[in-house]
This record gives structure tokens, sequence and C-alpha cells, in this order.
């Protein structure tokens, strides 16, 4: 029977409404499984630039940091598109302010929607891969140069970054299947070298048990198309995860079905669909909301340590699915309301 602080950033366009879904199957867990849940709404992204002129106000700034975990709708819109501030900011900064170095990314191809994959049932079916990208270091956050003719951009890492993500993506292969596939670049860049030296340390001192391989990330997109089956944990560096993570993410047949996790060193961490605020949809109901549904069950799991909830959620989501009440983008005609109300009814009724 715990009590939980709970951020909410709900955001811009369908993110209010998947967020929506996310608290009240919070609250329904609550009430079954006699937790408290304290609920704190906050500004972010494009929402908070016009409120504040801020896309990261400092109150939830504050409320973040103090939160045991933040669930997030999305950010971004085309209203904000030409703005100074942009809606993103928010994101990275929330990222940096919680320490958040690891990206968890779950695929996996459910048997009644294979045939939405754009890949061949025998290539795909079967396929649940865990990507855990790293977040913090790499091109993105390098120093960058400009002038007329030439730009830069700087590629660091360190030892201890590629450890520490590393560690994760070995602990969780220890829960899955065992396997690990590190992805990096060795043949041709050195911090994929470093990475790579680093993961082969690691692996050989605490994770032997585990079983590791080593991919190129050219050869990798190749494969997460021609044989997405055989990966359990896949781990990379910043801009490879974005990219193979978003490849990951169209094998399933909707990006309504995927969450994610952003994890620290601390144990709090930040839960968001992988959809951005699709403002084609926002305002009509029709968002599915199972993608973030996922992101609080891992929310359960790994900042609460409610594990017997966590699998409850996740349950009751696959029970939905299977029932065939589903939204529009996976050929349903359910709307995100009611497909929310449904997880909710499984959820009392499994327990
Ligand atoms: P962003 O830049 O924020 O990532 P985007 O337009 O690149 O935005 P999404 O917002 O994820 O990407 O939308 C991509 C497509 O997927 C859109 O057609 C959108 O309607 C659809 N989509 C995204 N999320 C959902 C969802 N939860 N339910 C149904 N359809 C969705
Ligand atoms: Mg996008």
């Amino acid at each position: 029977m715990g009590t939980f602080n709970i951020v909410v950033l709900p955001g811009d366009g369908i993110g209010p409404e998947v967020a929506a879904a996310g608290v009240s199957a919070l609250k329904v867990i609550g009430e079954v499984y006699g937790h408290t849940f304290n609920f704190d709404e906050k500004r972010i992204g494009g929402i908070a630039i016009d409120t504040d002129n801020n896309p990261y106000p400092e109150d939830t700034d504050k409320a973040c940091r103090a939160a045991d975990a933040v669930i997030l709708g999305a950010v971004g819109g085309p209203k904000w598109d030409l703005g100074k501030q942009r809606p993103e900011q928010g994101l990275l900064a929330v990222r940096k302010a919680m320490g958040l170095f690891a990206n968890l990314r779950p695929m996996d191809v459910k048997a009644s929607q294979v045939h939405r994959s754009p890949l061949k049932r025998e290539v795909v079916e079967g396929a649940d891969m865990l990507i855990v990208r790293e977040l913090t270091g790499g091109l993105y956050f390098g120093k960058q140069t400009r002038t007329e003719t030439t730009a830069t951009d700087e590629c660091v890492y360190t030892v201890a970054e590629v450890e520490r993500v590393a560690r994760v993506a070995f602990e969780a292969a220890r829960k899955r299947r065992n396997k690990v596939t590190s992805v990096d670049k060795a043949n041709v860049i050195e911090t994929s070298r470093l990475w790579r030296e680093t993961v082969i340390r690691l692996h050989k001192e605490e994770y032997s048990d585990v079983e590791l391989e080593h991919a190129l990330v050219d050869s990798m997109a190749m494969h997460l198309v021609t044989r997405p089956t055989s990966f359990d944990v896949v781990v990379t560096e910043n801009m490879f995860g974005d990219i193979l993570s978003d490849l990951a993410s169209v094998l399933p047949g909707s990006i309504g079905l995927l969450g994610s996790a952003s994890l620290g060193a601390t144990g709090q961490g930040l839960y968001e669909p992988i959809h951005g605020s699709a403002p084609d949809i926002a305002g009509k109901d029709l968002a599915n909301p199972i993608g973030t549904l996922k992101s609080v069950a891992m929310l359960l799991r790994f900042s609460l340590n409610l594990l017997t909830e966590a699998d409850a959620l996740d349950a009751a989501i696959d029970a939905v699915v299977e029932k065939g009440v589903l939204t529009r983008d996976l050929g349903g005609t359910a709307s995100g309301s009611q497909v929310s109300a449904a997880i909710n009814a499984q959820i009392r009724e499994s327990a």
C-alpha cells in the first residue's frame, strides 16, 4: 500500500487525451490494489510557450525533480513550428533535469495484429525486442561549429556513459531472454570502438551469463527488417538508437501501440508514448491510448516497483486488443476513450 507522487505533463495535440487515459488507469489500479497516487499536472511544450513564454517553466521543473515518476503526453504542433521557442526544447530540458540517460522502447508484434505489420507474417511473427538508446551523449550533445562552407558536429562518449547504459541493457536482458545485441560502427568511428571495448569488458567482468553479440549499425538496419525475431535487447548510442527505434516502431503496424521509459540513476523516470502530438487527429478522441498505457505499465515496474500491478495493466491491454476493441489506426471503430474504459474495466475484472 504505497503513496506515490506522479507529475503529469499532458503537452500538446493528442498529448492531453492519451495522458488522461494513463491517469485513469493508475486511478483504477490505485483503487483495486490499495495505492494512493497523487497527480500533479504541469505544463510543457507548446502550451507552456503560450502561457509562460517558456517550453519548460520553473514550476514544472521543480515538480518533475521531486516526483516519483513523470507521465508525458506529447509536445509540438504546427502552431509553434516557426516560433523562436520550440516545444521540443521542453522535452530535452526535462530529460536533462531528471538526469535520464537510458531510453527504453519495447516493441512486440501482437499475434492478432500481425496482419497490420508492413512485413510478411512469417518474418515478423513473434518479434519481441527492447531497444535501449543512450540519451545524453554522442552527436546530439557535442560541440557544433559552422562557417559558410563548413560544419562540424563533435561526437563524444566516455567509458562511464557507455558503461551505465550497457548495464541497463544487461540487467534488462536477464529479466527477458538473456541476449544483448550491441550496435555500433566500430569499423569506422572512434567513439564506437570505445563503445564496443567497454561493452566487452563489462560483459566479461559482470554479465558473462548473458549472451552478447555485436552488430554494425548499417547491417543492423537490414536485420531489423529481414529477421526481427532474432533480437532480444538491443543497446546503442544516441543517434543510432534514434534511427533504429523509429525503424523498429513501424513493425507492429501502428505507432500508437508503443511506449517508452527514460531512466536515470535514481529510479525516477519519465514515461511517454513514442508517437508525437499527431495534430491531424487531435481533439477528435481518435488517438490510441495504448502507447501511453504501455508506458504507465513500465512506470509501475521501473519507478514504483509494483510488478503485479504492471503485469495486470499489460495483461489488460493485451486482452482488450485480443477482444478487438480497437481504435482506427488498428482498423477498429472504437474511440480512444472507449479503449481506455475497456482496459480499465478489464483491470477490475481480472483483479
Ligand atoms: P512529431 O514531430 O511530434 O513526432 P509526427 O507528425 O512526426 O509528429 P506523430 O505525431 O507520431 O508524428 O504522427 C504520425 C502519424 O501517426 C499521424 O498520422 C498520426 O495521426 C498517427 N498517430 C500518432 N499517434 C497516434 C495514436 N496514438 N493513435 C492513432 N494514430 C496516431
Ligand atoms: Mg515524428
